[in-house]
């Protein structure tokens, strides 16, 4: 995906770059009424829903054609760019054809591959010239993610991007739906020039989440943030909690920090020189012990001693972790470490009862 384009030219950077709107669009009155107060608060891209995915029938399910005539309606008032949500063939026709300029992907539709390809294959009947934002999929499915956003890259699409909403759990959580950072991360690792957009408001699912969660976003590098506005929230037809008045969005933009990705200031080089001479320290430090535990090994092999001893590796483990939790490293990180330094450990001894010479 080495020439994606961006999504929409011209963005001011003073503020973090947002596209808001209700969840879904509701009646004539109400899609306008939140457009005019976003346009003035310097808004850019209007969304809204007009076919809604509910998880269980009964539903509001969205206004359905309609609504794409309110959606032109703000465009041709405010200025403002429109985007929609689409899942299937006659979504993604409708919405080109009343002129929508950014398409998304939601996450149940990103999680099936048969509807990304038939999303894809409307989008790339109709030349492919539209932008398009894909959710991540409901399950933390990196490769599913990718996928979805292969198909429509394939169908031609060069506005492209991504949208992270969280990811569904089973269970009780302070979050709607989990963040896990690590998997847009990893996406933006693997898709450097990809924008990565930030759904704060599907992630947090109240509003009082939306703030925090927007400026972990923009801390971490994402490119922009979708946030949930409606004129009155409390009576929306759908996720009322999470959604935030227009006057209450403006005052989060202006508050949320940008951090410049250009700068790097010198005192950022001497950490990273720093970061880079602990890391050496701590490979000749891992190289050492696995010399000893070579000639532990070797040490085995003369007794006929087993490599793998539980009571030790219970040990080494236990504290292990106890100290590393006391200098404050993360239990889950003293886990993996130590987990994968022993396996390595009886690799290498494996290795050296196997005839191999200790080095
Ligand atoms: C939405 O943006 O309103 C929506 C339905 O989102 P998601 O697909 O992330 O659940
Ligand atoms: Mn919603």
């Amino acid at each position: 995906m080495e020439d994606l384009k961006p999504i929409i030219e011209g963005i001011d950077n003073s503020r973090p770059f947002c596209i808001a709107g209700p969840c879904s669009a509701e009646t004539r009155e109400q899609v306008l009424t939140t457009a005019r107060e976003l346009a003035a608060d310097g808004i850019k891209v209007f969304r809204a829903g007009i076919w809604k995915p509910r998880t269980k029938p009964g539903g509001f399910e969205g206004v359905g054609e309609p609504g794409l005539e309110w959606l032109r309606e703000v465009k041709e008032e405010t200025g403002m760019l429109t985007a929609t949500e689409v899942a299937n063939k006659q979504h993604a026709e409708a919405a080109l054809k009343a002129g929508v300029d950014i398409l998304w992907i939601g996450a149940r539709t990103s999680a099936n591959p048969f509807a990304m390809q038939e999303v894809a294959d409307t989008i790339k009947e109709h030349g492919g010239d539209v932008a398009v934002l894909v959710k991540n999929p409901v399950n933390p499915d990196l490769e599913l993610w990718v996928g979805a956003l292969q198909r429509i890259y394939n169908a031609g699409v060069r506005r492209l991007g991504a949208i992270h909403r969280g990811f569904s759990a089973y269970g009780k959580h302070m979050y709607r739906n989990l963040p896990s950072w690590n998997i847009p991360i990893e996406l933006r690792l693997r898709y450097p020039n990809l924008p990565i957009i930030c759904d704060p408001s599907h992630i947090g699912g109240k509003r009082e989440l939306v703030a925090p969660i927007a400026q972990e976003a923009l801390d971490m590098g994402f490119d922009g943030l979708i946030i949930e506005s409606h004129c009155d929230p409390d009576c929306a037809w759908s996720d009322a909690a999470q959604q935030l008045t227009p006057e209450v969005l403006n005052l989060i933009l202006n508050t949320l920090v940008v951090r410049d990705q250009k700068q790097s200031t010198e005192n950022l080089a001497l950490l990273r020189q720093q970061i880079d001479q602990i890391d050496n320290d701590l490979l000749e430090l891992i190289a050492k012990r696995m010399r000893v535990s070579r000639e532990i090994g070797q040490y085995k092999k003369e007794h006929d001693m087993p490599v793998l001893q539980a009571g030790r590796y219970n040990d080494v483990m236990r504290t292990r972790i106890k100290l590393g939790e006391e200098m404050g490293v993360g239990k889950d990180c003293l886990k993996t470490l130590w987990l994968a330094i022993h396996d390595e450990s009886v690799r290498q001894q494996v290795e050296v009862l196997n005839g191999r010479k200790p080095w």
